[in-house]
Formats: C-alpha cells, sequence, structure tokens
C-alpha cells in the first residue's frame, strides 16, 4: 500500500464508544457545540421528545423524495419507513400530523407527475391508518382540511415544490406554510442543506420547533463521527472525482487518522505523482490540487492511502478485457475501473482495525459486476468493524446505493438518508436546516 504517511496521530486519544453514541446536543441543557465547533457551532437543537404534541397541529417536514418508476410506483420507501418513528410518536401523543415534502423537481409548476399521492398510499400501509392527501400545500381548501383534523390524524401536504417560492425560500409562503402548525419538526435530513421554506423560512414564524428522530440519528452518527470519533478513525473516499469531494478531504485532513482513497480519483493522484494512467479518468485541472492534498497529508501526519493496484480494462464496459497490474504498470489504451486485490487487503485490514468509520464514494465501477469487487471488499470490511464494536457510517448516494446492492444495510451502524446533505456535513458545512432549528 503507498503511504505518503505512516503515522497514526490518533492513538492514545481515549473516547468511550457509548459516550460517542449519547445524542447529548440534543436536549435543552446542552448546546450541541459542546460536541462540535466546527459543524454543528451554538445551536441548542431540542428532540422532538421535548415538545407538547398533545392536541397540537405538528407541521412535519419529511423527506418523501422517494425513487419511482414510469408508472408511478414508488421503486423504494426507505425515506418514507425511516420517517414512520416521528410520525407514529405524533400520532400516539395525540398530535395531528400535518406532512410536507418534496418530490423530484417540478420547477415550481404543479405536475402531477410529481405529485405525492404514491407516498401518502404507501405511508397508510405502513402506518395502518388512513392518510389524507391534501390538494395542495397552502391555499383556503387546506386550511379547511387542517381545521376538520382530529387529534391523531395525519394529512400529507401536496409537493411544496409546486411553487417556486419553495426554493426561494420566500417569506409569504413560509408563513403561509407555517400558519398550518403549531409546532414544527423537521425530520428531513436529505434536504437540510438547503434553505428553503419548509426547512428554513417556516422556523421564522413557529417558535416551538425540534428535530425528529430520524433527523436526530443523522445528527448523532454523523455528528460524532466527526467531532469526536473514537480513535482510530478512518475515513474512505471514493467516487470519480477529486473536485466533488475536495472540502471533505481538506476537513477529514484535520480529524482522521487515515485516508483510504479509491475509485476515478485516485488517478489524478497518480498522475500528480508523475505516474502513466493510460486512458484512466483524470482532472487534467486539479493535479496541482492532488499534489497539496498529499504535502497537507504529509504535514499533518495522516496516514494517506493509494491503492497499489488496480483492475484495468481495454474500454468503458463489463465486457471489455480486464487485468490487475500494479499501480506501476498501467499501460497505454487500458484505464483503471476498480482496485486490485492487493489494495483490498490493505484497505480491509485498515478499516477493521479501526473503531470509527466514515464512507463516501465507491472504490471502482461498482454498477458492472467485473469492477465491483473493492466496493464491496469495503462493504464487508464495515461489516466486520461493526462487528468488533467500531461505529461505522455510509455517507449517502452511491456508497448507500452500493452498500444497498450489496444487502449489508443492516450490518453497518448508519447508512445516512442524505447524499448531498451527509457530503456538506463531512466538509465541515452548517446545514441551514438544522441551524434553523436552533432555539
Ligand atoms: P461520485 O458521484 O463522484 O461519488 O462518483 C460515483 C461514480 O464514480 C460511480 O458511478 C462509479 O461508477 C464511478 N467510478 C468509480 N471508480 C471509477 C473509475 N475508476 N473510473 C471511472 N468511474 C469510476
Amino acid at each position: 500500500m503507498k503511504k505518503v504517511r505512516t503515522q497514526n496521530t490518533g492513538s492514545g486519544r481515549k473516547n468511550s464508544v457509548k459516550s460517542a453514541m449519547l445524542p447529548v446536543y440534543l436536549c435543552s441543557q446542552k448546546p450541541i457545540h459542546s460536541l462540535s465547533t466546527s459543524l454543528l457551532q451554538a445551536f441548542m437543537i431540542h428532540s422532538i421528545d421535548q415538545l407538547d404534541l398533545a392536541g397540537k397541529r405538528v407541521l412535519v417536514r419529511v423527506d418523501f423524495n422517494v425513487p419511482q418508476d414510469d408508472t408511478g410506483a414508488i421503486t423504494d420507501d426507505i425515506r418514507i419507513r425511516e420517517s414512520l418513528p416521528t410520525i407514529q410518536k405524533i400520532v400516539s401523543s395525540g398530535g395531528r400530523a400535518i406532512l410536507m415534502s418534496h418530490l423530484g423537481r417540478p420547477k415550481g409548476k404543479v405536475n402531477a407527475k410529481y405529485s405525492l399521492k404514491p407516498a401518502a398510499e404507501r405511508l397508510a400501509e405502513l402506518l395502518g391508518k388512513p392518510v389524507k392527501m391534501a390538494p395542495d400545500c397552502i391555499g383556503d381548501e387546506v386550511g379547511k382540511m387542517v381545521a376538520l383534523m382530529e387529534d391523531g390524524d395525519v394529512v400529507l401536504l401536496e409537493n411544496v415544490r409546486f411553487y417556486a417560492q419553495e426554493e426561494e425560500n420566500e417569506d409569504d409562503f413560509s408563513r403561509k406554510l407555517a400558519a398550518l402548525g403549531d409546532v414544527y419538526v423537521n425530520d428531513a435530513f436529505g434536504s437540510a442543506h438547503r434553505a428553503h421554506a419548509s426547512t428554513h423560512g417556516v422556523t421564522k414564524y413557529i417558535t416551538k420547533r425540534a428535530a425528529g428522530y430520524l433527523m436526530q440519528k443523522e445528527l448523532k452518527y454523523l455528528g460524532d463521527a466527526v467531532a469526536q470519533p473514537v480513535r482510530p478513525f478512518t475515513a474512505i473516499l471514493g467516487g470519480s472525482k477529486i473536485s466533488g469531494k475536495i472540502d471533505v478531504i481538506t476537513n477529514l485532513l484535520d480529524k482522521c487518522d487515515t485516508i483510504l482513497v479509491g475509485g476515478g480519483m485516485i488517478f489524478t493522484f497518480f498522475k500528480a505523482m508523475g505516474k502513466e494512467i493510460g486512458d484512466s479518468l483524470v482532472e487534467e485541472d486539479k493535479i496541482e490540487l492532488a499534489k497539496e492534498i498529499i504535502a497537507n497529508a504529509k504535514a499533518k501526519n495522516i496516514n494517506f492511502m493509494l491503492p497499489t493496484d488496480a483492475i484495468v480494462a481495454d474500454a468503458f464496459s463489463n465486457d471489455a478485457a480486464r487485468k490487475t497490474v500494479s499501480i506501476d504498470g498501467i499501460e497505454k489504451g487500458w484505464r483503471g475501473l476498480d482496485i486490485g486485490a492487493e489494495s483490498i487487503a490493505a484497505f480491509s485490514k485498515a478499516i477493521t482495525t479501526s473503531k470509527t468509520v466514515v464512507w463516501n464514494g465507491p472504490m471502482g465501477v461498482f454498477e458492472m459486476s467485473n469492477f465491483a469487487a473493492g466496493t464491496k471488499a469495503v462493504a464487508d470490511a464495515l461489516a466486520e468493524a461493526t462487528k468488533h464494536g467500531a461505529v461505522t457510517i455510509v455517507g449517502g448516494g452511491d456508497s448507500a446505493a452500493a452498500i444497498e446492492q450489496f444487502g449489508l444495510v443492516k450490518a453497518v451502524s448508519h447508512v445516512s438518508t442524505g447524499g448531498g446533505a451527509s457530503l456538506e456535513f463531512l466538509e465541515g458545512k452548517e446545514l441551514p436546516g438544522v441551524a434553523a432549528l436552533d432555539s
């Protein structure tokens, strides 16, 4: 394994797994900045458990942005299922749940293709009780529907993105949404990186607000992993490009003991080292940046590991001729599409001997079976580390899709529901939807 620097700076730093798992920032007494200075800052976020829900109209931002097939049938309902604990809590506490979400990109126009009706039907099945579908998300008819609700009822508002004002975070629209609730709960981590009316603007008009259980779970895992990791702390970064992950790499260089790099982005690093990379993916304009990252990792004594071998192919196709070569042996006409067996062994060892692991981005073109081995091995190593007590977190997006493809979702500590949001969280950015819950 190519170690730009081999030193575990974190050994000896002690944290108990237990304390790292406690969501202490989600209580009224303790500001979350006591756990994380760079990410969560001086927010005081309440849990839904601290709200008086009985008889109240509880306006909940959920993330029902679910994938559908051509007929409109939901192909993956994980986001709906993940929101159940929060909705069930409201129902069992005698609250009236008024749910709002976006679906797809209707660009401010009513479009039946993006109606949340299928989500209402699926939610009703999962809850085992009726869910009334509102014809709109604001307006007289919706107002009347909400006024007629009884304790324990559930209403799903129509797609908030049927209004351009949602993404504009427009004040009047925010006020109209807010008028539907006495209290506000945000359970949509996947949308928390956007300052929209339903995630941000509404909080100006509802003083009693809290994080739902899914939001809490995401903040607990991603927040604690970065703010107070049990060490050794290893991050695995992959995917196609350095440019998409540069802020994550920079932020994690200050926090991790080991960073493992795979995916298409490795070839920009290898080019920066003067190696022949054949026809592999490269970002010519990021070569200098790659050099800086390597130098920074060295200066910070981070164990920055790049693969030592790769599976190369003579075309970008699952049926292409392929072979395993050393990183120094990539020939012209060949491109790297996965990490090789030697790298898999070294990466697996680093992962299974860690106590906190964060993974974002595949090791190769995992969508093609002949180039999925590296990504599968990382997923297996995460599962193994979890068995030995490590906290293992998979960022959303492609890594979440990969771990699902390998049937290992339940074998890791947490799979984030938010691709963009989890990435921004790992970049150390403030999420507007989280910041707005501050009270
Ligand atoms: P990203 O969206 O940047 O996280 O990249 C994810 C994509 O990177 C996946 O669709 C993978 O197929 C792709 N990928 C991973 N490794 C490689 C590689 N060696 N060459 C080209 N694409 C890759």
